[in-house]
């Protein structure tokens, strides 16, 4: 909604979009590209128009987790624009749609090709993009935040108490750059067997990173073997298991953004 206050300083390619929210993690592998896509197509399945942007040159996730027709992105020759690919109605822009293996590249040139990328695009109107950031808290993430007018950040984490640092980092630089950190996923944060529950990663940090920081909401997203499975299949589990556990949750947190 404060978005159009600032048409005019938007890079031109997210001019028609209203909310920019990143899905951002201190390190890789925590489960970060899960909660971005399934966030999506929660957003979607509200009602809403969605794009995602995903950041991450050296480990795109998206081409693996969801299916598109289409897998190559398209120019427009004559305005020198990219067109998203679709997967049930998501946009969809990602470095693994670029026609490219691993790219090998430095960092300065990195966050170019990243900002080309995301501007450049024809997003068209849309109520949310969602931006799949690189893991860390590095010149690229910085870069890429300043270009980009963040609506809202989710900070995506497991338990354990050696993740507090790295998320106190997350959540300092998006205050610096005065984004709202929203809320905060715990993730992989227990499973349940024989009747028991157990926590691998130990409890407890997410509170205190709540507490500590004052952000808004905290989600704990359980270990559950669909939700790999299905980000494996190129299906997300949002869209496979809409009743499901991992749905409410998604939901909830579709409310905060
Ligand atoms: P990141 O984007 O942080 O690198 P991913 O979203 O790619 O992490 O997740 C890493 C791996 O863990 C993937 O194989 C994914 O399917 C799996 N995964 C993520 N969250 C869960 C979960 N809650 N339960 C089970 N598997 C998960």
């Amino acid at each position: 909604p404060a978005r159009p206050l600032f048409a005019e300083q938007l890079p031109a390619g997210l001019q028609t979009i209203s909310n920019i929210v990143a899905v951002s993690s201190c390190k890789g592998g925590v489960g970060k590209s899960t909660v971005a896509v399934n966030l999506a197509y929660t957003l979607a399945d509200m009602g809403a128009r969605v794009g995602i942007f995903d950041a991450d040159v050296y480990g795109p996730s998206l081409p693996t987790m969801v299916s598109p027709e289409n897998r190559l992105l398209e120019m427009n020759p004559e305005k020198r624009t990219i067109i998203p690919t679709e997967y049930l109605g998501v946009k969809l822009v990602s470095f693994g749609f670029a026609g490219q293996g691993r790219a090998i590249m430095r960092g300065p040139m990195v966050s170019g090709v990243i900002n080309q990328l995301l501007t450049t695009t024809e997003w068209g109107e849309l109520d949310y993009l969602i931006i799949d950031m690189p893991p860390g808290t590095g010149d690229i993430q910085l870069t890429l935040c300043q270009i980009v007018p963040l609506t809202a950040a989710v900070i995506v984490t497991t338990p354990q108490k050696l993740s507090f640092i790295d998320v106190a980092k997350g959540v300092r630089m998006f205050s610096k750059l005065k984004v709202p950190c929203v809320a905060v996923v715990e993730n992989m944060c227990h499973f349940d067997a024989d009747g028991k529950r157990y926590y691998p990663f130990g409890r407890g940090s997410g509170s205190q990173v709540v507490q500590q920081f004052g952000i808004p909401h905290l989600f704990d997203m359980p270990i559950r073997p669909t939700l790999s499975a299905s980000g494996d299949s190129g299906m997300p589990e949002v869209v496979a298991d809409p009743q499901g556990e991992a749905s409410k949750i998604f939901q909830d947190l579709g409310v905060c953004v």
